[in-house]
């Protein structure tokens, strides 16, 4: 947590007067979007108006989030992005340690921009802002808001808005409160936010019982071909553009597939790889169990990073050359 003079200095930084810009993530999941979402709430709570920008689109699946439809998407409106950027007093980066995870075209702004920057994040090495809160033992960014409300003894600003993208966040980064670092305080935070308005029932089924056709489709085509490796340790899937196109994909249709690869009894380690739709480079996505470190792994040979059992990456060669090097590295590794 932020030190209680940091505290007291983004305490008095946060008034009604100021130009607040929230920063999140390039491809924004739902942990980015409902942090963003929910510390965007808390502000307002405060009587703070912020504005919240992401690099790209974000799936439907998390547009029922209260004013998911007001965010500026640079992609799409790249003045206005660059504006509220550039003018910003106060600028907070939720769930990324770095501005290249801002992507090629916003990553820049934020190094450029001039308005005191401050870090709430749970991924390894950030790098250096104005204000820090990084702690990689915290299951989603969404759990760090709620610290940092509590911190600022404001919990009673948590509202039935907060309380529902706070919580949608968390839910999604636990994969469902299931992954390794869901902790008792999760727990009680997860219910202390269901007291202030989050509905469990009614979350999940907006987020999750959301499948098209397309999506499971896809889901069949991928589990059909799915191989394992070392043993039946490591399940590799894969989709190439021309299935994605020949298939209709919309953004958000693949995620969570590489999940099925870890689910396999005896596997330690699933890597899902995809063309990208537009441009000529593989997206990577690695998943692990207990002390395997694909956030190294995917750092080391991938371009990439993350966190100990969930990292991604991207690689440039062709779909087939990636994943026979990948195998090479498999097979190479004390996995
Ligand atoms: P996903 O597989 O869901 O895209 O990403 C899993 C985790 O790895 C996320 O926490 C994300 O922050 C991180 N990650 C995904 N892609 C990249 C990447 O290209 N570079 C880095 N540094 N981290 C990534
Ligand atoms: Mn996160």
């Amino acid at each position: 947590m932020f030190s209680p003079s940091e505290l007291l200095d983004i305490h008095n930084l946060l008034t009604s007067e100021r130009k607040v810009v929230i920063l999140t993530h390039y491809n924004p999941d739902g942990d980015a979007i409902g942090s963003s979402l929910g510390l965007q709430h808390f502000l307002r709570a405060r009587g703070v108006e912020a504005e919240i920008v992401v690099p790209n689109d974000f799936p439907r699946f998390l547009k029922w989030m209260p004013e998911s439809r007001k965010i500026t998407i640079a992609d799409y409106k790249r003045k206005k992005a660059w504006e509220l950027i550039d003018q910003a007093e106060v600028l907070f980066a939720l769930d990324f340690n770095a501005s290249h995870r801002l992507g090629a075209l916003v990553g820049p702004w934020l190094d450029r921009a001039k308005g005191v920057k401050i870090l709430i994040d749970h991924h390894q090495q950030p790098d250096a802002f104005d204000f820090v809160y990084s702690d990689t033992q915290v299951p989603a960014t969404s759990q760090m808001v709620y610290h940092f409300i509590a911190a600022l003894d404001q919990e009673e600003l948590i509202n039935a808005q907060v309380a529902q993208c706070l919580y949608c966040g968390i839910m999604t980064d636990t994969g469902g409160f299931r992954f390794r670092s869901t902790s008792a305080t999760t727990h009680r935070i997860v219910a202390n936010l269901i007291e202030n308005g989050a509905d469990p029932a009614a979350i999940t089924s907006q987020t999750w019982d959301t499948n098209t056709l397309t999506r499971l489709k896809l889901l069949a085509l991928v589990l059909g071909r799915m191989e394992v490796v070392k043993e039946g340790q490591v399940a590799i899937l894969y989709l190439t553009r021309e299935e994605l196109k020949s298939y209709g994909f919309e953004k958000g249709d693949t995620e969570g597939f590489v999940n099925y690869g870890l689910s396999i009894l005896g596997s330690k380690v699933a890597a899902f790889f995809m063309e990208d739709l537009f441009e000529d480079f593989i997206k990577i996505s690695f998943r692990s169990k207990d002390d395997v470190d694909v956030n190294q792994f995917a750092r080391a040979h991938f371009n990439g990073g993350g966190h100990i059992n969930a990292a991604g990456g991207k690689y440039d060669k062709d779909i087939q050359s990636t994943i026979n090097d990948f195998k090479e590295l498999v097979l190479a590794s004390n996995w």
